[in-house]
């Protein structure tokens, strides 16, 4: 064929040319862009918590970084006192044993989302996917060749898929289910009994359970964090949990996670890395060391913070005319449901989705939200909690008083 009648191909793999960014970090970005230019901009966006680092940790990676032993390539699968430092914390925070040898540590949580599903997801394999979900979920499972069904529970359910639904929507091609409790972006945190019951059916089924444990030590109320495989034991043949030190030890820039799994799963994934990256930068991991070795005396001090703020946001949010809000029982996030807002006037536009209500509130009052679409289904705004108290109070004053318009 000539040049001039082929037609071109697209520059760009189908592949990755799917992938959608990172909405919730675009949200971020324009919101400090908007802020650098001077802006009085009130970002919600931000998935990390605004405290520094302590002092220790920071104190554990100067030394590291002065250390020649750290200057050099180490195991891909990560340092040895890092995967024992994570047996010993999965032992002190979740209650069960796990082998160091069976402990990957990744560039962050988001690095071992992905090798999750590329290390047991097949083309056509069905994740069943509890939404609204973490944005990077649906794009991991994609990536790998798998097929994400989404499982809707909206806020009468306070966001909490049942067994009943996630069964309803099985089939011969499912392989496994996510399970993010606390979850980004809504709150929501299983119970103990209802941890066990979603942990007892995947296992009668042959589902893996890939749990995202990110948020574990931040749940407020009554609320308690429950590790699946310790109430499902026999899980931990077809399991994946999924951690970090970024949410616990406001370390997100530090970029420092793991999974655990059965010995053949961490080898395959642990192969995968060992092309992909590489060992996790030796600072950060001798940094992650004096984290997961100290105690959670600063973890306890945002935890508070953030419960004030959390209830804070949710009293103020709850007066809009039209939002329904579940109070959040964990990680830093509020997920209001605007959906009585939607098709009602506010200065001379009206708003079909969360999207343009999101696009609405930027413009007018410079606060940046991130819209339901990121998520899962429109119709909803993520506001983060993990910020000053004073901008806290600033921003939502300003979505009240602008949403309050709505005619
Ligand atoms: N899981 C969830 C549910 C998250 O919210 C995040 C961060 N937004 C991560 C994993 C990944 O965190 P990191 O890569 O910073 O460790």
């Amino acid at each position: 064929m000539s040049q001039q009648t082929s037609s071109p191909r697209p520059r760009v793999s189908a592949r990755v040319g799917a992938i959608a960014e990172s909405a919730t970090l675009a949200v971020d970005a324009r919101a400090k862009a908007l802020k650098a230019a001077g802006r009085p901009v009130i970002g919600f966006g931000a998935g990390e918590p605004d405290f520094p680092t302590p002092q220790p940790i920071v104190d554990a990676a100067i030394a590291a970084a002065a250390d020649p032993r750290n200057h050099r390539y180490t195991p891909a699968a990560g340092l040895p006192e890092l995967r024992e430092a994570i047996a010993a914390k999965t032992l002190r925070d979740s209650g069960y044993e796990v082998r160091p040898a069976d402990v990957l540590v990744t560039n962050g949580g988001k690095q071992a989302v992905f090798q999750a599903f590329a290390t047991i997801v097949d083309p056509g394999d069905e994740v069943l996917l509890p939404a609204p979900y973490w944005t990077t979920y649906p794009e991991a499972i994609r990536l790998a060749g798998g097929v994400p069904v989404e499982v809707f529970a909206d806020t009468d359910a306070g966001y909490l898929v049942t067994v009943e639904q996630l069964e309803a929507a099985r089939t011969e091609r499912t392989k496994a289910l996510l399970f993010c409790s606390p979850s980004n972006p809504t709150g929501a945190v299983y119970s103990p009994e209802q941890t066990e019951e979603i942990g007892r059916w995947a296992l009668e089924h042959g589902i893996w359970v890939i749990t995202d444990e990110i948020y574990e030590h931040l749940t407020y109320d009554h609320s308690v964090f429950t590790p699946i495989v310790r109430v499902v034991p026999e899980l931990a043949e077809t399991a994946i949990v999924l951690n970090g030190v970024a949410k616990t030890y406001a370390m997100t820039g530090w970029r420092v996670g793991w999974l655990i799994g059965p010995s053949d799963v961490v080898k395959a994934a642990t192969n995968l890395q060992s092309h992909l990256t590489s060992n996790v930068a030796n600072v950060s991991q001798r940094a992650a060391i004096a984290a997961l070795t100290g105690d959670l005396s600063a973890v306890e001090a945002m935890r508070s913070a953030f419960d004030r703020r959390r209830r804070t946001m949710v009293s103020m949010l709850e007066q809009i005319d039209g939002v329904r809000i579940p109070a959040p029982q964990g990680a830093f996030y509020a997920y209001p449901s605007v959906k009585g807002v939607l098709g009602r006037t506010i200065r001379g536009v009206t708003p079909a989705t969360s999207a343009e209500l999101a696009a609405l509130i930027l413009d007018q009052v410079e606060v940046a939200v991130v819209p339901g679409e990121a998520f899962g289904p429109s119709g909803y705004l993520r506001l983060s909690y993990a910020l000053g108290d004073d901008d806290l109070v600033e921003g939502v004053g300003r979505i009240v008083s602008l949403l309050g318009e709505a005619g």
